[in-house]
């Protein structure tokens, strides 16, 4: 999925990579490290098989990892 890899469940190749859409407030699936609109939105980046629809979601850069350690840890 992520990185190339093929889907782990049905071995498939076809893989579409869903980004954040930071024009739609309620886009994806986000999540929030604030009560404050926009503020703290850490996006969830899908990575779907296109032959099975088996869905991966990937927090992808390491600051954002580092802000839910931040704020949930
Ligand atoms: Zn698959």
């Amino acid at each position: 999925m992520k990185d190339g890899r093929p889907c782990p469940k049905c071995g498939a190749r076809e893989i579409l990579r869903v980004p954040d859409n930071p024009a739609r407030h309620a886009s994806g699936n986000n999540i929030y490290t604030s009560r404050l609109t926009l503020a703290g939105k850490v996006p969830v980046i899908r990575y779907v098989c296109l032959n099975c629809g088996y869905t991966e979601n990937w927090v992808e850069q390491s600051a954002q990892r580092q802000e839910l350690r931040r704020s949930f840890i």
